[in-house]
């Protein structure tokens, strides 16, 4: 997916608003107070006062998010269309996790058609995977015979998909932290399936990023429909310490090739329109076609090509810790660690 798009939203019901008994509790830092940030894909967003913890004001309701990841499609195909690209990504996260773990027994929560599976494997790890999308989970066991369970971390239900407790020694999340309702529980429940010792790695945007500096609500790698809770180091070192773990380190990533730097940039200047008219998108909506226009504009025009493909000065940022992927990794305390 090239960009946030308004007709993938988890729709909004008339009068969204957080369940019942829900605490409005930042998950990060437990801090009470809210700050109004920006509006953007028809959602209102907040930032903590006390850590910088930042989340949609108005999320989907649990209803209308099950369904939409139950149903999407779209998630199972663009996995499928980057795997081979994914598999090397994974392979250099587990290579960094084993740093910390030696390889035994891993969980991947939120693991798509179950290509970090395929990573484990492949070095010696048992892996098992937890998928709410059916059709990338179906896939990942039918044709790529892994251990995929079609369950939620958040409701608890993860006990009867046979998943003990203190029976794994290392969970990963890859881009899965910033799509739950409630982050800090799903730690929680991390903590509980995890031995003494053993290391909790995880991955998502970072909205401390600089692209989150430059271009702010259109910044559109963090900022889209499905992200319920946009993480800074600083936040989700809080997170992690306040449910038992022990922040072992973080980097952040920054790829010099980024297809959205354009979209980003236009929109942030309010210039969406001459965007359109560079690329021929007719109507409003940045649809599938509309994204095909643009697709084609980055790969035909030299200058659009140089500036999406050379321009970012990846290395430089990755240095600062500017990045706008976010990795940590933690362990859970009590071990030899
Ligand atoms: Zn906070």
């Amino acid at each position: 997916m090239v960009t946030g798009r308004a007709s993938d939203t988890p729709r909004k019901g008339a009068g969204a608003v957080r369940e019942e008994g829900a605490s409005l509790d930042c998950p990060a830092c437990g801090g009470r107070s809210f700050a109004p940030l920006f509006s953007m894909w028809e959602h209102r967003y907040e930032e903590c006062r006390e850590c910088g913890f930042q989340r949609m004001a108005d999320p989907p309701s649990p209803v209308e998010l099950d369904g939409f990841y139950s149903e999407s499609r779209q998630h199972a195909f663009d996995a499928y269309q980057e795997h081979e690209k994914n598999l090397k990504r994974f392979h250099k996260i587990l290579e960094r996790l084993e740093r910390s773990v030696r390889p035994g027994r891993i969980l991947d929560v939120g693991c798509s058609m179950g290509t970090s599976l395929v990573a484990a494997s492949e070095r010696g790890w048992e892996a098992v995977g937890t998928e709410l999308c059916v059709p990338a989970a179906e896939y990942g066991r039918e044709e790529l015979g892994l251990d995929i369970r079609v369950t939620s971390l958040e409701e608890g239900a993860f006990v009867q998909e046979g998943l003990e407790e203190e029976s794994f020694d290392a969970v990963l999340m890859h881009h899965t932290f910033e799509h739950l309702r409630h982050p800090d529980r799903v730690a929680g429940i991390v903590h509980r399936l995890l031995r003494p010792g053993a290391v909790f790695y995880t991955a998502q945007p970072n909205h401390a990023c600089l692209k989150a500096r430059l271009f702010g609500a259109c910044w559109s790698y963090g900022v889209t429909p499905e992200h319920l809770n946009l993480f800074s180091p600083r936040s989700l070192k809080l997170l992690l310490a306040r449910q038992g773990f022990k922040v072992l380190g973080y980097q952040t990533w920054s790829d010099r090739r980024d297809p959205r730097l354009i979209y980003d940039l236009m929109r942030r200047l309010g210039r969406e329109d001459t965007l359109r008219r560079w690329c021929g998108i007719e109507g409003e909506s940045f649809d599938d076609k509309a994204q095909e226009a643009y697709v084609a504009f980055l790969t035909k025009r030299r200058l659009p090509y140089f500036v999406s493909n050379f321009l970012w000065p990846a290395r430089l940022v990755g240095a600062l810790r500017l990045g706008q992927d976010l990795h940590m990794h933690a362990r859970k305390l009590g071990g030899n660690g």
